[in-house]
């Protein structure tokens, strides 16, 4: 994903960073357990088609 872009996405919930997870193409909210898709390389920010995580998940795809 370019990198230029990843600077200027943020969380269309709370407008924190996100951190991007390329093998599982997710867009990761800390503050929010929340993983927004990256479809064909197009990041899909929208709160209803992000997926929710548990405290686990998150810690396992912020150390992958
Ligand atoms: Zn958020």
């Amino acid at each position: 994903m370019d990198h230029g872009l990843l600077d200027i996405l943020a969380c269309p919930a709370c407008k924190s960073d996100v951190v991007y997870r390329a093998n599982e193409a997710v867009l990761l909210c800390k503050a929010e357990r929340l993983a927004f898709p990256v479809r064909e390389g197009i990041p899909v920010m929208l709160v209803d088609e992000a997926r929710s995580l548990s405290t686990d998940e998150l810690s396992r795809l912020l150390a992958s």
